[in-house]
């Protein structure tokens, strides 16, 4: 299975062999490993990439996203795992009784309601192709224990969208009904560290330069950008130039 020489987590790969994907498409093979962190790397690449609909760019993009993702989740994991661990072996060692694992917070409750604040954000032009996104997203995630994706956007009852925001991983989204949601503070965009933007050229033609904008300053300057476009017009590399580091890596 050439997801697996890729090195995508396995939960990743059994997704993709359900799908009946065994080889990346040409744009996967060129997109997934340069936006990985390889062995050594300090930060991820910023990428600019020229791709078609009906080229597997979604996948180019969800995969690597959602294998750093599983990663730092696990990384977590085994943090907190040790330093549990290391509490109840000082309590013991005190004589006293190990501390208890603290109780999780129902998130569904609206008592315990706070801000949502997902890891990553996928921007679409559009209400369908987000959905399609976020769709794409489930299907690869079927095996990732606990990984929650969020759909965001306009005409869906607001309530129902804030519930399911809550402890969102990946917000897949447009931008008019995402800021919205900032705005009213049900959303939080500080923690996102992995943006990519899909059919960036649909995005400039329906207006929405002001938004990328905006979300280009409410998140992170040390996250993780990739452009996905048909073409690569001057506004569009303007645009990469404003968003990403150096205007991003160019791949095809
Ligand atoms: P996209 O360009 O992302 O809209 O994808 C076009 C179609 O290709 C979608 O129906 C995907 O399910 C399918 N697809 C994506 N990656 C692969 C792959 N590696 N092997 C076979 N089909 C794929």
């Amino acid at each position: 299975n050439g997801f697996e020489l890729i090195g995508l987590a396995p939960e990743l790969v059994q997704a993709c062999a359900d799908l009946g994907y065994l080889q990346p498409t040409a744009v996967q093979n060129n997109v997934i490993p340069k936006a990985m962190l390889a062995e050594g790397e300090q930060r991820f690449a910023d990428l600019m990439v020229s791709s078609q609909t009906g080229s597997g760019k979604t996948a180019a993009f969800l995969l690597p996203v959602l294998h750093t993702l599983l990663q730092q989740r696990a990384d977590a994991e085994a943090h907190e795992r040790a330093e549990r661990e290391r509490l109840a072996a000082e309590a013991i060692a005190r004589g006293e009784a190990p501390p208890k694992a603290p109780k999780r917070k129902d998130p569904t409750s609206s008592r315990n309601f706070k801000a949502a604040t997902p890891g990553a954000l996928i921007l679409c032009p559009t209400r369908e192709l987000a959905q399609q996104v976020a769709n794409d997203a489930i299907d690869l995630v079927r095996h990732c224990r606990g990984l929650r994706i969020a759909n965001v956007v306009g005409g869906m009852p607001y309530q129902l969208q804030i519930a399911r925001l809550q402890n969102a991983d990946l917000v897949v989204a447009t931008p008019g009904r995402l800021l919205d949601l900032q705005r009213s503070q049900q959303l939080k965009l500080d923690k996102v560290q992995f943006l990519v933007v899909d059919e960036a050229d649909r995005m400039l033609d329906l207006g929405f330069a002001d938004d990328l904008a905006e979300v280009n300053e409410l998140t992170s300057q040390r996250r993780q950008t990739m452009m996905f476009s048909a073409t690569f017009a001057p506004r569009i590399q303007q645009l990469a130039m404003r968003v990403m580091h150096d205007g991003g890596k160019h791949v095809q």
